[in-house]
């Protein structure tokens, strides 16, 4: 199986062959087809799996799709990361695979002054990459909307759990739509990331690599 034989739009096939991708790896091969149906999904991948490109290619697809047959706007796709290190990775990432789309993507993380990001926030994001503790201070404050959010992703969410931020993600939850595409993603799995997934998908298929 190669990236052409895919239904994911030709913009998107044309940036993944600028990438040098033309195989997908065995958690893209696994995980791309139920993403692009809409399906949620609970994946355990490690890094340097292609786990990245695994969501964001399909997620991409779908919005660029969707973006074409009706522009509404605000934020569509919110990826929450334990660190801004990832968040900045997955950007770029993102980036790469919505170059000649009319998605705008754009990450928020603490460390940094807010108003810089507040600015940029109100131009309109289609994807939005963030850290919990920043992402929560922003929509308790007004500046986030979520209500439009049609795809939430977690990823390292092992790590988010470690790090402590699952009162952040939880008190986030609240300002999502229910009805939504949710996205899972770890490296390890223990009984409390379960109990936290089993929380935020519905009907996942389940993916192990
Ligand atoms: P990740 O697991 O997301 O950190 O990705 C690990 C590395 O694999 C990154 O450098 C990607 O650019 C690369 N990569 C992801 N998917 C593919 C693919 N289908 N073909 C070749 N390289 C890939």
């Amino acid at each position: 199986m190669k990236f052409e034989d895919y239904h994911i739009a030709p913009e998107i096939k044309r940036n993944l062959e600028g990438l040098g991708f033309t195989k997908p790896t065995d958690i893209q091969y696994r995980s791309i087809p139920p993403i692009l149906k809409g399906e949620d999904v609970l994946a355990i991948a490690q890094t340097g799996t292609g786990k990245t490109a695994a969501f964001a290619i399909p997620v991409v697809s779908i919005l660029h799709e969707r973006k074409m047959a009706r522009r509404i706007e605000g934020i569509k796709c919110l990826v929450m990361v334990p660190t801004r290190e990832l968040a900045i990775q997955i950007t770029s990432v993102f980036e790469k695979i919505a170059r000649y789309t009319s998605l705008k993507v754009f990450s928020v993380f603490g460390g940094v002054e807010q108003g810089p990001q507040i600015a940029r926030l109100e131009n309109g994001i289609d994807i939005l990459i963030a850290t919990p503790g920043r992402m929560f201070d922003l929509v308790s404050q007004g500046y986030i909307r979520l209500q439009r959010v049609e795809i939430l992703i977690l990823d390292e969410a092992d790590h988010m759990l470690d790090l402590g931020f699952i009162k952040d993600i939880q008190d986030l939850m609240k300002f999502l739509p229910r009805k939504r595409q949710t996205l899972f993603f770890s490296a390890t799995i223990n009984e409390k990331i379960k109990k936290l997934a089993y929380s935020l998908v519905h009907n996942a298929i389940r993916i192990q690599i």
